[in-house]
């Protein structure tokens, strides 16, 4: 590379490859959990009306603060499992990937370290390198349940600042039940450390399935980290969010870019958040269509991951890329992820997922 015009790499960055689900034109893809149900053409309007509005004030900075989004999550987040939360206990940023990257930036740093149990997040160690902070992670049982002790043992080694966990779990679906939540806030208040419990996907939590953040009043350390663009179908928007203690969501306001929610971006989110109920119409579909599915392919003999998501891990195969290769094959992508052997599928629309068996049925018979 005698002829390099800049730096080398960060040490920490030569070889990795960037983040990439990859990015197919494929008829049915099932591959990164989205809402297969696009908005309404009235959703469509009422946005795009509020974007136009925007846009007569663009050549000013959009406020800061985004005091009338954090009003609306706060009112969300009130009607779907929490209680009293305020706008002052809500923070948003470009997707909770970016949540969650500015928590670390907060709370983690050179000589600390976060904490997650795998299967987990393929994101989460790409935040810890990103501010620099230890990562080490844990395990869970063999069925994908929390193992308590085990992470007890590992909280007291390494006096974690930030513990990070999903709920329901991305890859294998499973949620946590407030026992465990409660453990983990107490074992790293010790050290004061926080929790953040990732509810990417709470909205699609089975009956019975109890929100983390019905904990907020109990827990001053706990985080609890949702998203716009999976049952709010509005991947494409990137807004992500999180309730916490007012003093958690000050102290992010310290690393954030300025004016990091562009104008465009609040408009947009704060009038989805309007159309809540109708955004969030197909979830029950959804839920419907992911037991039949979990259901289905424990009928034809798969082992399969119990599932409080819009997605389920399945298995197991001797050879999963050639499944997953099958699959593509047959104009269906889905995800190679998770543990050697197992494959993950996101629950689409009826018609994906006819598709999807039909094609599964073909490959691995
Ligand atoms: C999809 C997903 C997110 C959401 O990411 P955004 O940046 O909000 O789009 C967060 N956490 C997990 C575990 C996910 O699977």
């Amino acid at each position: 590379m005698a002829d390099r015009r800049f730096p080398p790499l960060r040490d920490e960055l030569v070889g990795i490859e960037p983040y990439g689900a990859p990015q197919l034109d494929v008829p049915v893809a099932l591959n990164v959990n989205e809402n297969p149900y696009p908005p309404s053409t009235r959703v469509v309007a009422d946005v795009a009306a509020a974007v136009a509005e925007a846009a007569m004030t663009l050549n000013r900075y959009p406020d800061r603060e985004f005091t009338e989004l954090r009003k609306g999550l706060a009112d969300y987040l009130n009607v779907s499992g929490g209680e009293g939360i305020g706008p002052d206990q809500v923070w948003a940023a470009n997707g909770s990937n970016e949540v969650m990257l500015q928590l670390l930036q907060a709370f983690g740093g050179p000589g600390r370290t976060a904490l997650s149990f795998a299967p987990t997040y393929s994101m989460y160690p790409e935040y810890a390198r990103d501010a620099m902070t230890t990562w080490v992670a844990g395990r869970r049982h063999e069925d994908f349940s929390f193992d308590l002790d085990h992470a007890a043992a590992l909280i007291a080694e390494h006096r974690p600042t930030v513990v990070l966990l999903p709920s329901p779990n991305n890859p294998t679906g499973t949620a946590l039940p407030h026992a465990v939540i409660g453990t983990l806030c107490e074992a790293v208040a010790r050290h004061d450390g926080i929790v953040v419990i990732d509810e990417a996907y709470a909205e699609f939590r089975r009956e019975g399935t109890p929100s983390a953040l019905e904990l907020l009043p109990r827990y001053p350390n706990l985080v609890v980290t949702r998203t716009m663009s999976k049952a709010f179908a509005l991947a494409g928007a990137r807004v992500g969010y999180l309730a916490a203690s007012p003093e958690i969501c000050d102290a992010l306001r310290v690393v954030r870019l300025p004016y990091h929610l562009s104008a465009v971006t609040q408009a947009t989110a704060t009038a989805a958040l309007r159309h809540a109920d109708e955004l969030l119409a197909n979830v029950a579909a959804l839920r419907v269509e992911r037991d039949s599915t979990v259901a289905w392919l424990r009928q034809q003999g798969f082992e399969v991951a119990d599932s409080d998501a819009n997605f389920c891990l399945f298995g197991r195969f001797d050879d999963r890329h050639a499944v997953w290769e099958g699959l593509l094959e047959r104009g269906v992508l889905i995800r190679e992820t998770g543990p050697d052997g197992w494959l993950r599928v996101s629950i689409g629309t009826a018609e994906e997922m006819a598709a999807f068996r039909a094609a599964l049925l073909e490959v691995a018979r």
